[in-house]
């Protein structure tokens, strides 16, 4: 399981399981780098413009941070949300926009190369014309394939096949390091098959999903009629119900992030008793994995055997039908302008409140991101990421690592035993930083300039066949789960590693010529949150070989437990929207992360200090402007139904509230701003949360 700093919106629901959002234009990201290279002495890096000083900082913090910001600035029309990321992100995307024009305009690229293939993907998807003689004509070799099933016996292997191409099905395999055996590979199978965001917009009783669930009918059926389908509104109705079915055995999103109930390993003959009437054998075979693996591991065993039910009661008709729905709808926004506008106008109007699409240029940098990030990564780093950004980030990384361990020996919680183990996990992290050493390899990958949906279909099937040579063969450590020019961080439990992509490694997050204050508030919490998913409710029950083992003892597993539901508590109170609260037990690992990476930040700054007092810059001390480091990264705003999703959907909790929420808990943001008993941001010391 990889957990990342920020959400990312997953285009294709492919076993490696990462895509990003693609970014409008927009003004340059505040910074203070140009005026610092002007000024010969050391600069805040705090964004002051921002500030409202009407606000108190005792009383919201985050509005005092970024008041000024929120009540000017208007989300761009192609957005959901806009903020320090997204504009950190357009920086990132314009970089990426420039390598890509330039290939993408020569005319000596070497046939087979990266570049010719950077240069023709890019190409491919700004040809609108032929996108639109082509119409729906791409998908028929698929529809055909569908259409040529006659029994529901051969829809297994039709499912396998269907899932190289990253459309969402019922059964997912994919393959992932054995979460208890993390030196091997396994293959994994998942619950999917949803076209709504999550199993609550089918299921949940209330005005706003239930809208969301009319306007979805309403789509599929405009897209069926579009693709020529007879019936098309009988077939949506269909299509729904069974959606619905799925929908009803899945398990949650809180369900899911349990890395033990997840974690269910059978042997193969196992499965079919879970799931007696499905050719696995077909599907595996289908799939590529046949015969090379002994076992599976079943995420939710319940949704697979709850699958019989819904496969016998579901006419083979439906079946069909819905499958060719899931392929058109994977693959709309490739076609022709009127299924990318209905596309649009459901996925990104209805769900998300997005008025505009985005600048097709900024589409094809996505495409060329998705299907090419690694060969794009390599130009991106050659331009765009110094050589002492690293080392600078190198030392960072080393005294958080020693504030964390600091930490541990002297937590009042914890016993000598279990902070024994928890020390022995911390010693085995692998910090990454900027870029892979090993670059991925994209010979096999064929990209023609007159062939989008091919290029695309090719991209994901070449993608899926990377995971599968991995079975068999030694655990490669080497891989990177983000591009360089990412601006996120992740964490990956299996390989207990902490990556920080170079994208991110800029203002507001990393500032090279600002002092060190607002750097441990952005990168030194990032650092410290990565950090602390290794100890946050679900990877505290791995270890630092990345093997789910149970290493407390259970006095200090119930001290744990008791901390980690006063902050499910604390989250569960806050409401972004009226009529929304925050899923605190969604969000717990990132709220842990958060909490934990910003008072571990702190400590590290004080190490990284010396004993020397800090300077005043701008007026504000050392840790004042550490604290403003860490609010100013949350610096943003998100559409209501954008808000709604993120609630049901993302494990993060919005930005106001992973800016504020940490403070509340920390005693040293009290006595940095004098906050009191009467302000808004205090919280009784006995109500305070610290974990790590
Ligand atoms: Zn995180």
């Amino acid at each position: 399981m990889r957990r990342s700093f920020i959400s990312l919106a997953v285009t294709a629901l492919c076993s490696t399981g990462i895509a990003n959002f693609a970014f409008a234009e927009s003004p340059a990201p505040a910074s203070t780098s140009a005026s610092a290279k002007a000024a010969s002495k050391t600069v805040s890096g705090l964004d002051l413009q921002w500030l409202d000083k009407n606000v108190r900082p005792q009383d919201d913090f985050f509005q005092f941070m970024s008041g000024k910001w929120l009540a000017t600035t208007e989300i761009p029309a192609d957005r959901a949300r806009f903020g320090a990321f997204d504009q950190l992100r357009d920086l990132s995307e314009q970089r990426s926009h420039a390598i890509i024009k330039t290939l993408a305009t020569s005319t000596k690229l070497t046939p087979g190369s990266n570049q010719q293939k950077i240069a023709d993907l890019y190409n491919s998807f700004m040809d609108e014309a032929r996108a639109e003689a082509l119409d729906i004509s791409p998908l028929q070799a698929d529809f055909a394939r569908i259409d040529a099933v006659t029994k529901k016996s051969e829809l297994p292997a039709l499912m396998a096949q269907l899932a190289k191409l990253g459309v969402s099905l019922p059964v997912q395999s994919g393959v992932g390091q054995d979460a208890k055996d993390s030196s091997r590979y396994a293959v994994y199978v998942s619950q999917g098959g949803l076209g709504l965001p999550d199993r609550d917009y089918y299921l949940k009783d209330d005005a706003k999903l239930k809208g969301y669930r009319d306007a979805y009918l309403k789509h599929i059926e405009a897209m069926l009629t579009m693709s020529g389908q007879k019936d098309a509104d009988k077939t949506a109705a269909a299509i729904l119900a069974l959606e619905t079915e799925l929908a009803k055995i899945q398990w949650s999103k809180v369900e899911n992030r349990n890395p033990v109930k997840t974690y269910n390993k059978l042997e193969l003959a196992k499965l079919n008793e879970l799931l007696p009437d499905f050719d696995w054998s077909a599907y595996f075979a289908a799939a590529g994995t046949g015969g090379k693996m002994d076992y599976v591991v079943v995420r939710q065993p319940s949704f697979v055997s709850g699958l019989a039910k819904v496969m016998e009661a579901t006419p083979i008709d439906a079946w069909k039908a819905y499958f060719k729905w899931q392929v058109l709808s994977a693959y709309a926004p490739y076609l022709s302008k009127r299924f990318v506008d209905q596309d649009f106008a459901f996925s990104s109007v209805t769900l998300r409140g997005i008025p505009t699409n985005q600048a097709r240029w900024k589409r094809g940098v996505a495409r060329v991101e998705e299907g090419l990030s690694e060969a794009l990564g390599q130009l991106y780093v050659e331009k765009h990421f110094p050589a002492e950004n690293k080392a600078r980030m190198q030392a960072l990384v080393n005294n958080l690592m020693l504030a964390y361990k600091q930490s541990i020996e002297t937590l009042s919680w914890m016993s000598a035993d279990t902070k024994k183990e928890a020390l022995a996990k911390l010693s085995k992290f692998t910090p990454k930083i900027g870029y892979p050493d090993k670059w991925r390899d994209y010979s096999k990958l064929v990209i023609a300039k007159d062939d989008l949906v091919g290029n695309i279909m090719r991209g994901r099937e070449v993608a899926n066949q990377r995971q599968l040579n991995k079975l068999g063969k030694p655990v490669d450590r080497s891989e990177w789960g983000m591009s360089p020019q990412t601006v996120n961080a992740y964490y990956n439990s299996r390989q207990n590693e902490i990556v920080f992509p170079a994208a991110i490694l800029q203002p507001p997050f990393f500032n090279a010529l600002a002092d060190d204050a607002v750097n441990y508030g952005g990168i030194g919490a990032v650092i410290g949150h990565e950090i602390s998913h290794g100890f946050d409710d679900s990877g505290s029950q791995s270890d630092g070989d990345g093997n789910l083992r149970d290493w407390w003892t259970a006095d200090d597993k119930a001290n744990f437990g008791k901390l980690a539901g006063a902050l499910v508590a604390q989250y569960n109170a806050y409401s972004p929207l009226p009529g929304y609260q925050l899923n605190g037990a969604l969000t717990l690992g990132e709220n842990i992360a958060d909490n934990s990476g910003l008072a571990i930040a702190y400590k590290a700054y004080q190490i990284s200090l010396g004993g020397k007092p800090a300077p005043v810059l701008d007026g504000y001390t050392g840790n004042q402007r550490l604290f403003m480091g860490w609010a100013q990264v949350w610096r943003g705003k998100a559409r209501d139904a954008e808000a709604i999703r993120l609630i049901a959907t993302d494990p993060h909790s919005p930005s106001a509230f992973r800016g504020n929420g940490p403070l509340t808990n920390l005693p040293e943001f009290y006595s940095a701003f004098g906050v009191k008993a009467g302000d808004k941001m205090f919280v009784a010391p006995e109500k305070r949360t610290t974990i790590w």
